[in-house]
């Protein structure tokens, strides 16, 4: 999983280009390179995505919160330090939502030896 590799076969990527191309880090295939599985099997399916990484960035924020509130941080700083960290895990957010939908919710996506 931690490869965005696709759930069927394991070998072919869902996405065309690495985490840390911040421009086009959200460009997936929409079948998948080596087995052809199609990625979104209905329309909108990936949506449900959204409220995965909504949940991650607000995991962020409150780990965030606790420490700067522990730590007397600034308003200025607090509000530096969430935004910058938003910014630099979106990638991340992006990616992983979407592999934990593939892989956790998506029903028939199970890995089959035979498209190896
Ligand atoms: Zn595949």
């Amino acid at each position: 999983m931690t490869a965005c590799k696709c759930p069927r076969c394991r070998t072919g990527h869902m996405f065309r280009y690495p985490t840390y191309d911040i421009i086009h880090f959200s460009k997936a295939y929409d079948n998948c390179p080596h087995c052809h599985l199609k990625y979104e099997h209905e329309t909108g399916f990936f949506w449900g995505a959204m409220y995965i990484s909504y949940s991650f960035s607000s995991g962020l924020m409150i780990v965030f919160g606790v420490l700067a509130i522990n730590n007397d941080w600034t308003f200025m700083n607090i509000l530096i330090t969430i935004i910058g960290m938003a910014l630099l895990f979106t990638p991340f957010f992006f990616r992983y939502a979407r592999v934990i939908m593939m892989y956790g919710i998506s029903p028939n996506r199970k890995f089959d030896p035979k498209y190896l």
